[in-house]
């Protein structure tokens, strides 16, 4: 697809720079288990003496990014795992604008270092690192490294290096895997679809003697014992069963159905992997379905239960995404009924390991329902695409609204306006114990009362209050330290984003933006801190304030993180003129008003050109909930 950068919006052009392009989200997983064990079965035996592990440690501290990321004992993994290769002359270890998720410590011989064929400098003598944003995710070359002489490398697999840093927890998935399908009821269920539920567990240890269930009750929750030992004791029969490491209990809370036993904590006490009730169904409304592969449809979604994808005309494509297209449809009878269409190729999903995404965009958007946030009414599939099926938002998306702005800015009352609607939208999905992860102008629409609305939903899941996440997911710019740092995060990082996107709606340029689009540089800043960002006049001194206490380093010192929750930021000066309560119910008047000639006036948005469709047929069955 092409798109053109000029639009026009009642008359009035707005040109795009081609360079100003939206930012793309960044998402490096947790890998599968079964991955992880092959890489485990590849292992290559460590080569490095104990000078090495010097002249490495020596390189780490020298490299400001890895130094600020890595623990003490990710530096001895690390060590442990890096391997020793041979470079010849004129071999080319990285080149610019290519993936790579190497990362490479020079040992000895000449290496050349060149950005757009200019040469930046050259390394020999002391052991550089480069490539070292791989760590992060697999990502494309800032530069090109090429030896000039014939040398030795240090490398080290940074999707291994990843794998390592949370190997213990995808141990834990591996064995739970295993323990989920013993489970007779759960044992035809197809591994992938068994697989979110995995994230759904958490880790309970109870004392000896504890009473996890009683004979006879409704189940709340699901267990797997991971440690010690428990009894389960049937009145009626005066069985005792005896459940070592490995055995469940409390499945009946599958079917719904009452507890067949009592089940008791033996000493010194037994640790186990806990699903409760409301996380499954709200995830899968039934066991039935989950065999079946259907999700719950919500009272208020049934009427679009009996939509099918020919009762709708396409009108025009509205928006293009990364996996796919959102076109603008209309109902072909009920012509009052538009949505909008997101278009995913499925093998582009598959392809890019998408598939943990697209659920989430189907499981949590579909749960919500908010007037801030875009609402998902049902999904579709057919051989090529999966299809969303949302509430239109016919003002475009708050990215290309503040480039319509002359000063390419918000005033004050505006954002204020905007940033309490994000505000709302975060209270609603803290409250669900759903982080967002991903805020940034570009997932935010506008509809057309001039409100705004969260949407795109891929990079968000469930966090419980006294849990945490682990994967690296978010936006260069709006990523919050903990998550460059390889820490698990909660939903401070929302916070921290929100911090990021008042700066910029006040400024136009997010405050670690580089403009050399330089991931790594904008991570090395962010590290720095806020305290190190100049704030420019655009600024008041309340809106600094509030930026930095929700910019603050520790997510457990944020704004919105602290004891009184959001009411912290709803209460601050900045927000002191803003009607929180007439926001809610949409009854202030918005900021900017959107013009439209009916209910399918595109006019707010970019045009793209139709092509030729390339999406190829994918008849695996890992969609069979959509
Ligand atoms: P990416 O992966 O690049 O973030 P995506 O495939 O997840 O993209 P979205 O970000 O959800 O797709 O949508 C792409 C574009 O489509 C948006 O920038 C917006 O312009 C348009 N769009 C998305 N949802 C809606 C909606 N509900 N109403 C109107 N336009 C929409
Ligand atoms: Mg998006």
């Amino acid at each position: 697809m092409t798109l053109k950068y000029i639009q026009k919006v009642r008359g009035k052009r707005y040109k795009l720079q081609s360079k100003d392009k939206r930012r793309p989200g960044i998402i490096c997983p947790v890998v599968a288990a079964k991955k992880f064990d092959d890489l485990e079965e590849n292992n290559i035996k460590p080569s490095t003496t104990a000078e090495d592990a010097q002249l490495i440690r020596a390189a780490i501290q020298k490299n400001d990014f890895l130094k600020n990321i890595l623990t003490e004992i990710h530096i001895e993994k690390m060590i442990e795992h890096l391997h020793e290769r041979k470079v010849s002359e004129r071999e080319v270890l990285l080149e610019q604008g290519n993936y790579s998720c190497n990362l490479f410590i020079s040992k000895c011989g000449t290496f050349q270092v060149t950005e757009n064929d200019k040469v930046v400098s050259k390394l020999d003598g002391h052991p550089t690192i480069f490539g070292e944003v791989a760590v992060l995710y697999k990502a494309k070359a800032e530069q090109t490294v090429q030896s000039l002489s014939e040398g030795v490398v240090w490398v080290l697999d940074c999707v291994r290096f990843k794998n390592l840093l949370v190997k213990s927890a995808i141990e834990r998935q591996d064995e739970l895997l295993r323990y989920l399908k013993n489970v007779p009821v759960l044992s035809t269920v197809p591994e992938d679809r068994l697989y979110p539920l995995i994230d759904l567990f958490k880790v309970q240890v109870f004392p000896a003697s504890t009473l996890i269930i009683k004979e006879g009750e409704v189940c709340e929750k699901f267990y797997i014992v991971t440690a010690g030992t428990a009894l389960a004791l049937k009145r009626g029969t005066k069985k005792v069963e005896k459940l070592p490491k490995g055995s469940y209990f409390g499945e009946s809370v599958l079917k719904k159905e009452t507890s067949s036993s009592s089940v008791v904590a033996n000493p010194p006490g037994v640790e186990c992997l806990v699903l409760s009730k409301t996380e499954f169904f709200g995830h899968f409304a039934t066991l039935d379905d989950l065999l079946r592969g259907k999700s719950e449809q919500n009272a208020e979604n049934f009427e679009y239960s009996k939509l099918d994808l020919i009762n709708f005309k396409r009108i025009r494509i509205l928006g293009i995404g990364g996996f796919g297209r959102v076109e603008l449809v209309q109902h072909v009878k009920k012509r009052e009924l538009i949505f909008a269409l997101k278009c995913l190729k499925k093998h582009e999903i598959v392809g890019k390991s998408q598939i943990t995404q697209v659920f989430n965009e189907k499981n949590l958007q579909m749960a919500c329902d908010n007037n801030f946030i875009v609402k998902l009414y049902r999904t579709f599939k057919d051989s090529k695409y999966i299809y969303f099926l949302l509430e239109p938002c016919l003002g475009g998306d708050l990215w290309s609204l503040l480039r319509k702005q002359n000063r390419k800015c918000f005033d004050t009352d505006a954002a204020k306006f905007y940033a309490g609607c994000i505000v709302e939208a975060f209270g609603y999905l803290h409250s669900h114990d759903i982080i967002y992860r991903d805020l940034k102008p570009e997932n935010v629409m506008v509809d057309s009362n001039g409100y705004l609305k969260l949407t795109d939903f891929g990079f968000s899941r469930i966090v419980h209050p006294n849990e945490k996440a682990n994967s690296f997911v978010g936006t260069a710019e709006y990523v919050s330290p903990e998550l460059i740092q390889n820490k698990p995060h909660d939903k401070g990082v929302d916070y921290w984003a929100l911090g990021i996107f008042i700066f910029e709606i006040l400024t136009g340029k997010s405050p670690f933006k580089n403009d050399e689009h330089n991931d790594l540089k904008t991570y090395k800043l962010i590290l720095k801190g806020i305290d190190s960002v100049v704030f420019p006049a655009a600024i008041s001194p309340r809106a600094r304030n509030l930026i930095k206490r929700l910019c603050r380093p520790l997510s457990i010192d944020r704004l919105g993180c602290l004891k009184n929750g959001i009411k912290d930021i709803e209460e601050h000066p900045w927000f002191s003129k803003l009607d929180w309560g007439k926001l809610r119910s949409m009854q202030l008047e918005p900021p900017i008003k959107i013009h439209l000639r009916g209910n399918t006036d595109t006019c707010y948005f970019e045009e793209f050109k139709h092509e030729r469709d390339d999406a190829l047929d994918d008849y695996s069955s890992w969609d069979d909930e959509f």
